[in-house]
């Protein structure tokens, strides 16, 4: 299929094109893929496209959108042609040095969440923070929540630092360069990360959009299990007592991971199910 705009499409038919070459391309979400693209080019959300389905363009704006549907049809995320995505319902800008944050991540925050007081000085530990997106959405839950995030990569730190001081939360969330534990220091309630546990091997089977996204926030070593081994056998000597980790999974790494925490002498406490109705979040409980 060919994908030719002519400067005379209304809004509607543009997206309806667009949506038809998204999908040829293997987009599987096309149509709002096409909606979201065309809602960042006009600065308008997608309410408004449904509102002005018949208004035309001008040659500018058709000009500028095709740039941006050919490149989601060479299979880059949305997220990273759009430069934001949504987390926890905060805005969080994003580039390809960081993972785009899932909507199953939110169940990190809603579980982290559970083991601290609303008004109560809390100390926090996140592992891995790329985009910022768990550390600044529990800053967002209350003021007194303080967060040290780190992440081995300074690219992702300087995203991360922007989208905290956006958000007007940088006062309260320190960010460290530390590849894990390496230069943490301190004694936190709750340890919580996302971190890379995709089995190596199985890194080039993912889709094309997820390629794009950075091998060092994906690859979890040979059996998808290395960073849950590392972080549960560091994680005691940075807890209070009692303290708590909460780690996002993959879908089949329940089990092993509740013994790798189990063996480190932690009390497994619950394995949480996604929309999908899949493991996705592990909690352990120190002392
Ligand atoms: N959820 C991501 C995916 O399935 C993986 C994120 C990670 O490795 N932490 O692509």
């Amino acid at each position: 299929m060919t994908f030719t705009m002519t400067k005379q499409h209304t809004i509607g038919e543009l997206i309806s094109l667009s949506a038809g070459y998204l999908e040829s391309k293997g987009c599987n979400s096309a149509r709002l893929d096409a909606e979201l693209l065309l809602g960042h080019v006009l600065g308008v959300d997608r309410l408004d496209l449904y509102l002005n389905y018949d208004k035309p363009l001008n040659s500018r704006e058709v000009d500028e959108y095709r740039k941006y549907i050919g490149r989601r049809g060479q299979r880059i995320p949305v997220a990273y042609l759009t430069g934001s995505r949504e987390f926890y319902s905060l805005p969080v800008q994003v580039d390809e040095n960081v993972l785009i944050p899932r909507p199953e991540t939110e169940f990190v925050v809603d579980k982290t969440l559970e083991f601290l007081e609303a008004g109560q000085l809390a100390n926090i530990l996140e592992l891995g923070t790329g985009s910022g997106a768990i550390a600044l959405a529990l800053a967002c839950q209350d003021p007194l929540f303080r967060i040290t995030a780190v992440d081995i990569s300074p690219a992702a730190l300087k995203v991360a630092e922007a989208n905290a001081k956006r958000l007007g939360v940088d006062g309260q969330v320190r960010f460290v360069q530390s590849d894990l534990f390496e230069k943490v220091t301190g004694l936190y309630s709750v340890i919580c990360s996302n971190p890379p546990y995709i089995k190596r091997e199985e890194l080039e089977l993912l889709p094309p959009e997820v390629g794009v996204e950075p091998a060092l926030a994906l690859d979890g070593g040979p059996d998808g299990l290395e960073f849950y081994r590392r972080i549960l056998g560091q994680a005691a000597s940075f807890l209070e007592q009692p303290g708590f980790v909460v780690l996002e999974i993959g879908w089949d790494q329940g089990s092993q991971v509740r013994s790798i925490g189990e063996e480190a002498g932690f009390t497994w406490l619950e394995t949480v199910k996604d929309y999908a109705g899949q493991d996705r979040v592990v909690v352990f409980r120190w002392a």
